[in-house]
Formats: structure tokens, C-alpha cells, sequence
């Protein structure tokens, strides 16, 4: 393979709404910036070939054709940042080789996955993470005439949804963790905001007939091999619902292995970053969803104020204060309306899977009292999803602290695990 080198002022990694708006800004500003990511086409989750149908996209639309028409954009897809070679370069993995990319000034915006949480059939084929089913969906995944049963906590329930409505399955329902009254306060909160509201009423009128159950999770898969259904509780009710896949998403957890590579402070789980989104390592900025989970909008103004400030625009980025405290509003209200309910701590047996790729069960993990321990008592954590699916799962079922990061750093494969392409 061959290696080459190159060396710019601003580095991007992650092409999603953070990083579009983080190096567009930082190339306005004069700075030569390169844009990483590993899919072959920009947008992120959110705008996953949203290239093929910008005109029914004007938000994506701006930022994807700003950062195309913008000279100082060198933008490198289907490549990954994998490891820091040094501090002040990083190595990044093409089909042709690697490339050492050299910067002044690096913004890690590389997003969040779904959580995916343990519970009895949870293994079985096709129980899938639901923005992972809605991705494969745009990426070519059949899911005409399928009949999808949707699971877990947060709008983005709501999104994949309506995405696999548009794609022809069929949602049999969405089944929400939290309860009806913290929805109702969030819903309040949505209809003073026109753009939120605009979406809600979409998604509405896209789901019309679908059931929506509040307050309500599952408690096992079943089917032989591969999932033919799903037991879902509501307070003292159970019931069964048939599918063809259960689509999964307990919220999402930032991506910040890199940032922890670089030696970033983080606080459950987010990088932690000052006004201008710096970090605690100064060269270091984090922008989006590796930050806090805040939807688009947070996305969009913290890669702005970081292009801004990476490329030496303070007065620029503090311009953006005020749109940032909006947004990081909404964060809070996301987290106090979807917190998880503890009674979902206890839905794996002993005899439930944990780790996927190496079918270790949860009572393999017995006399364990750390995530060090489970892992060299039961050899977890080392299979093709890299440990995130287990190691997440842990960190939810027994408030384990994890260990630090190691290279290499993968973009999350997680959540695909499972599916039937
Ligand atoms: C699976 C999934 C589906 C979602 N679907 C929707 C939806 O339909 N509607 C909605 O409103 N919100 C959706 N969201 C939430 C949405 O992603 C956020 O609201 C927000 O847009 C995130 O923007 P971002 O730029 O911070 O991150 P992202 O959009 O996640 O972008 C991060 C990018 O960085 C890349 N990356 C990560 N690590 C590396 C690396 N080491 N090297 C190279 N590239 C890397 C990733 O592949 C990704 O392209 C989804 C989230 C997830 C996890």
C-alpha cells in the first residue's frame, strides 16, 4: 500500500452536519482544510445520500454544496482516521493507502451510535439498531411489505420511522420507554419551535394509524434464528407483537474514542469543550453529537462556531452564542424527557447474550466488578464490532467505568450487527 503525506491548517473528521459546517466556515475564514469520513458520500446519519435528492433538502443542500463549490476544501472520502500518528498528525486509511495528514488545527466531529441494550432474543437475526435499519435502507436494503416493529427511546424513533414508511415496510408500531406525561411536557416545548414543529407534523402525517406506545419496552425477541416477534410490556400489560425486524435505539452515545485517543476530558461520555468548542487538549475542537446529543440544529452551530474558531474567527464564533444556548436547551430537554428507565437494567437473564461477536452470556460476567475484569474473565470486547456493542451495554446494565481508548479507532459498525442484507 502506498503511504503519502500532506499538511493543512484546519483537519475535519466526520462529513456530517457538524463537520460540513466546521470546514465550510473554516475555509471562508482563509484556512486550507481537509474534510475525512468514511462513507463514500458527505452528510453524516441525517443526510445519508441526501446528494441524490438535495432539491427536497435545503438545509443539507446549503451545506453540502458550500463545502463542494469551496476551493480550500480538499474532501477525502471512504477514508478513516483510524489512530494519531503524532500529536499534530493523524493517519488516515484510503483503498489506496495511508495517508499522513499533517494540520495545525484538528475538529473531530464524528458523531454518535445507537445504544443498543441486552434483553432475551436480542441476538437474534434481523433485531437490528433503527437508524442502522433505515441506513441500510438508503444504502439499498429491501424493506418493502416488511413488517417492523420499532423499539427504545428518543426522536429518533420517530425518524427511522418514517424513513422506513417512505421505503415501503410496514411499521406495525413505535414503542417508547418514557412515559406519556414527560412526552407531553417535551411536545409543549416542540410547538414553539416552527422548524421542530414543522418535522413533528410531517412524521405525523407520515405515521397516521400507527400505534405509538409511551411508556412501554420490550422484554424478549422470539423466533427460530431469526425474529418472528416481540414481547412488550406496559405496566402490568404484556403483549406480542409479529415483525419481521425489531428495530432498536435506547438513545445515543457520542463517538469519542478519538478524542480520548488525543487524551480529550469527557463527562459521561461527551467531550467536554469551553464556548468555542475547544477541548481540553487546545488543538483539539469537537463539534456535534461527539459532544452532546442535541439533534441537527446543535450539530450545525457547534461546527460553525469550531470552523470559526479553529481558523482563528473568535469574534465570529461568539457571534453564534446565543443559537448555541438555544440548541444546548433542547439538549437538556431531550435528556430529561428520554432518560431510560431503570427497570430496563433488568431485562437480560443470565443466560442472555452479551457480547454478540464472541456469544459470551451475561453469567459469564458473575464475580466480575469492572469492565477490566469481565473482559479477561470472558474474552468479550475484542470481535468485529470492536467491543462498542458489549462494552456500551455494560456500561449501562453496571455503571462501569471503561477503559481508555485504543487505536485502532473504527467509525461504528455496531449496530448493523444482526442484520439480514
Ligand atoms: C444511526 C443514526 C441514524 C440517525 N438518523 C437520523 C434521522 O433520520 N433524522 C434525524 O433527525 N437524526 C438522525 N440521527 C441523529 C443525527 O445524526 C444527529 O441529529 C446529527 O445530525 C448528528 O450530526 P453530526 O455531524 O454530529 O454527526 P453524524 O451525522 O453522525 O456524522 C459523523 C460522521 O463522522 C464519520 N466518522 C466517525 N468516525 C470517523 C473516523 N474515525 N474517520 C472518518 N469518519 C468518521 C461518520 O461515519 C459520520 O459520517 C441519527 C443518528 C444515528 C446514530
Amino acid at each position: 500500500m502506498a503511504e503519502d503525506a500532506r499538511q493543512v491548517d484546519v483537519l475535519v473528521v466526520g462529513a456530517g452536519p457538524a463537520g460540513l459546517a466546521a470546514a465550510a466556515r473554516a475555509a471562508e475564514s482563509g484556512a486550507r482544510v481537509a474534510l475525512v469520513d468514511n462513507n463514500p458520500d458527505v452528510g453524516g446519519q441525517i443526510w445519508r445520500r441526501a446528494t441524490q435528492h438535495l432539491q427536497y433538502l435545503p438545509v443539507a443542500r446549503e451545506w453540502i454544496e458550500r463545502v463542494a463549490q469551496s476551493p480550500n476544501i480538499e474532501r477525502i472520502s471512504g477514508a478513516y482516521v483510524a489512530g494519531i500518528a503524532d500529536r499534530r498528525s493523524v493517519a488516515v486509511e484510503t483503498a489506496q493507502g495511508t495517508l499522513h495528514l499533517g494540520y495545525e488545527k484538528i475538529v473531530l466531529a464524528t458523531g454518535a451510535r445507537e445504544r443498543l441494550i441486552p434483553f432475551p432474543g436480542w441476538t437474534l437475526r434481523n433485531v437490528v439498531g433503527a437508524g442502522a435499519l433505515q441506513a441500510m435502507s438508503k444504502e439499498g436494503l429491501s424493506v418493502k411489505g416488511k413488517r417492523i416493529v420499532i423499539v427504545g427511546s428518543g426522536p429518533l424513533l420517530l425518524a427511522a420511522a418514517t424513513s422506513l414508511h417512505y421505503a415501503g415496510a410496514s411499521i406495525a408500531c413505535i414503542v417508547e420507554q418514557a412515559p406519556w406525561w414527560r412526552l407531553a411536557r417535551f411536545a409543549l416545548r416542540v410547538v414553539r419551535d416552527e422548524t421542530k414543529l414543522r418535522q413533528a407534523r410531517s412524521m405525523r402525517r407520515a405515521l397516521r394509524g400507527v400505534p405509538y406506545h409511551s411508556g412501554a419496552w420490550p422484554i424478549a425477541a422470539y423466533g427460530d434464528g431469526r425474529v418472528e416477534g416481540v414481547t412488550l410490556r406496559s405496566g402490568l400489560r404484556e403483549w406480542r407483537e409479529r415483525c419481521d425486524y425489531l428495530a432498536c435505539s435506547f438513545q445515543l452515545i457520542p463517538n469519542a474514542e478519538l478524542a480520548k485517543l488525543f487524551g480529550c476530558r469527557t463527562d459521561r461520555g461527551a467531550v467536554i469543550v469551553d464556548q468555542e468548542q475547544r477541548s481540553s487538549i487546545g488543538f483539539v475542537y469537537c463539534a456535534g453529537e461527539i459532544s452532546g446529543i442535541g439533534g441537527l440544529e446543535r450539530s450545525l452551530v457547534e461546527g460553525e462556531i469550531a470552523g470559526y474558531a479553529a481558523s482563528g474567527q473568535h469574534e465570529a464564533a461568539r457571534a453564534l452564542g446565543a443559537r448555541h444556548a438555544r440548541a444546548r436547551d433542547f439538549s437538556r430537554a431531550l435528556d430529561q424527557t428520554f432518560a431510560l428507565r431503570s427497570a430496563l437494567r433488568r431485562l437480560a437473564t443470565p443466560e442472555t447474550v452479551i457480547c454478540r461477536c464472541e456469544d459470551v452470556r451475561l453469567r459469564d460476567w458473575a464475580g466480575t466488578g469492572s469492565w477490566r475484569a469481565a473482559k479477561a474473565q470472558a474474552h468479550c470486547g475484542t470481535g468485529p464490532c470492536e467491543g462498542r456493542v458489549c462494552c456500551d451495554a455494560a456500561q449501562f446494565l453496571f455503571g462501569w467505568r471503561l477503559n481508555d481508548a485504543r487505536p485502532p479507532v473504527y467509525p461504528d459498525p455496531a449496530s448493523i450487527v444482526g442484520a439480514e442484507m
